[in-house]
């Protein structure tokens, strides 16, 4: 029973952190730099976690971002229960209004990315993905046993549930707060950021897409964050978006401001290339 535990502990840490940093602050909000090396362990490590194809992982969540909450969002709550939660994952190809080759030019360049989302064939990919995780438990299963195996197993499981039902949780304006007035139904929620390493935060996300952390304030703890911010200390990162909340309060003011003023000269923001500028809480409420 130890070995299990200790093995899914460490599994459901080091998996959760791949798919945090490698699959959505790195691939898809390209948040901060660091080498090929370090982008792979982390990819790698979400992979693992049977989270399937980065290329349509990181494209459909742009989509998110795009369309969030809209009838184009890949997993809107407005479908229901069930097409937002699993059903949208059993779609044989991309959706038509969504094209990697469009979204997602920087990953399509990645041969591995390319293999690994088998020429957009999303149920392949599904498969390749599933027969790639039970693979990587072989080499565990040998050398530190089967409860070694199962506690891995487990957590990468348990990992991809956790991922379906965020998609649901994180927007359901009931049982979180926002510190941005998005235009989708986003929450801050401290389970959920629990859970998933920093996620949880996922109003702080959606005002501000392209920042590495997704904590604004003290008390919103956020381990991918730390650990990004750890990497760049020992020089593993280069670079990462770490605007302050202040900052983005401030300088989405000043974008709320120019866009009433209708002037063209206000800063435009470090954000996700596919996200449409949202208002901070304080700016919206004081028009
Ligand atoms: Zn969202
Ligand atoms: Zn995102």
């Amino acid at each position: 029973m130890q070995e299990f535990l200790l093995a899914f502990f460490l599994s459901y840490v080091v998996h959760t952190l791949g798919l945090t940093i490698g699959y959505h602050r790195l691939l898809s909000h390209r948040s901060f730099h660091c080498s090929k090396a370090v982008e792979y362990f982390f990819v790698a490590s979400g992979y693992l976690a049977f989270q399937t194809s980065p290329i349509w992982w990181a494209t459909l969540h742009r989509a998110h971002h795009r369309y969030s909450d809209t009838a184009k969002d890949p997993h809107a709550l407005m479908y229901g229960f069930r097409r937002c939660v699993y059903g949208w994952i059993f779609d044989e190809k991309y959706p038509d209004h969504i094209d990697p080759e469009v979204m997602s030019k920087d990953l399509i360049k990645d041969p591995v990315y390319r293999f690994l989302d088998q020429g957009g064939n999303v149920q392949r990919g599904h498969i390749l993905n599933g027969f790639l995780c039970f693979l990587f438990r072989v080499p565990i299963l040998m050398i530190w046993g089967l409860p070694a195996a199962l506690g891995s197993l487990a957590a990468g499981l348990i990992i991809q549930q956790v991922t379906l039902y965020f998609n649901l949780l994180s927007h359901i304006p009931k049982i979180g707060y926002r510190n941005f007035a998005t235009t989708d139904d986003s929450v801050n929620n401290f389970w959920l950021a629990l859970i998933t390493m920093g996620e949880g935060w996922h109003n702080n996300h959606h005002g501000c897409p392209g920042s590495a952390k997704a904590g604004m304030r003290v008390e919103e703890i956020d381990p991918a964050w730390y650990t990004i911010a750890f990497l760049r200390k020992i020089g593993l990162v280069s670079w990462a978006n770490d605007t302050a909340f202040e900052q983005h309060c401030e300088k989405l003011a000043r974008k709320a401001l120019g866009e009433v003023l209708n002037i063209s000269v206000v800063p435009s923001l470090v954000e996700s290339p596919v996200e449409p500028i949202p208002v901070p809480v304080s700016a919206s409420s004081a028009k």
